[in-house]
């Protein structure tokens, strides 16, 4: 067990790639507090996560209201005496091509994907500061690092996530606070079931290991880098992308 009597908080951790990192965490020993708008498949994954032992604390919380993450991270405090890893999961989309994207696509993914981060990334990061320990994994993308034509709200806001994250972990590396990201690339998820077959067949041509990753594939690193293994690892970004972009 790589996280034996850690305690995790994983957003958007309902379902999706959230959902298998919270099932992944609690299976290696740590108590979860899981956090998303889908109130009806957060109950659900509750369930699963105490179903393998562990304890469990699901709200409904949108990460993009600075009050709600505050009232969210106390609640988790209150129930487990301490936070030692944050998740940024919690992640949408709304493509266009830029000359058609309206303000309200742009700023939908800015909130969520970046301001979100930085809301629950400075609730906790006090408490870890205290702490002198902590580990932030901040889920990305690789089109944050590549860009993408019909994804400018998307890309800006994984590219964001990704100077914070460099940024954070130069202020807290001294307090012993190790913040990394991981770049997805095509996963399978709900996400990427929108896309057409054209899409994917296209994507498909991209990748060296020719197919799309699974959820599980970036649980995986995620839970290296939440666990002692990666004790001397941070500000960096690892690509699940099966060889996408190199
Ligand atoms: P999903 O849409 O399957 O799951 C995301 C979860 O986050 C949903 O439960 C969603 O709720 C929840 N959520 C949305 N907005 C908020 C909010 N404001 N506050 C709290 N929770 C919220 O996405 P994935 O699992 O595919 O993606 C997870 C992360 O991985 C995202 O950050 C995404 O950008 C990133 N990623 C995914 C890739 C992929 O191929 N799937 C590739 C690269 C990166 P609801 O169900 O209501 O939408």
């Amino acid at each position: 067990m790589l996280l034996k009597e850690r305690v995790a908080i994983v957003t958007g951790g309902a379902r999706g790639i959230g959902r298998e990192i919270a099932l992944l965490l609690a299976r290696e020993g740590a108590d979860l507090a899981i956090c998303d708008v889908n109130e009806v498949v957060l109950d659900a994954t509750k369930k699963e996560v105490e179903a393998s032992g562990r304890k469990c604390l699901a709200e409904t919380v949108d990460v993009t209201k600075a009050d709600q993450v505050e009232d969210f991270v106390q609640k988790t405090l209150d129930k487990f005496g301490k936070i030692d890893i944050l998740i940024n999961n919690a992640g949408i989309t709304r493509d266009g091509l830029l000359v058609r994207m309206s303000e309200a696509d742009w700023d939908a993914v800015l909130n969520v994907n970046l301001k979100g981060a930085f809301n629950c990334t400075k609730s906790v990061a006090k408490i870890m500061m205290k702490q002198r320990d902590g580990r932030i994994v901040n889920i990305a993308s690789i089109i944050g690092i590549m860009g993408n034509a019909g994804q400018a709200n998307y890309a800006a806001s994984k590219g964001g996530l990704i100077a914070l994250t460099k940024t954070v972990a130069k202020e807290l590396g001294s307090r012993n606070v190790r913040v990394n990201a991981v770049a997805p690339g095509f996963i399978q998820t709900d996400m990427t079931a929108k896309l057409s077959e054209d899409t994917k067949n296209t994507m498909l041509k991209l990748i060296p290991l020719g197919a799309l990753g699974t959820a599980k594939d970036v649980a995986n690193i995620v839970l290296f880098l939440a666990s002692d293994n990666s004790a001397y690892i941070t500000g960096q970004v690892v690509q699940v992308d099966g060889g996408m972009v190199m």
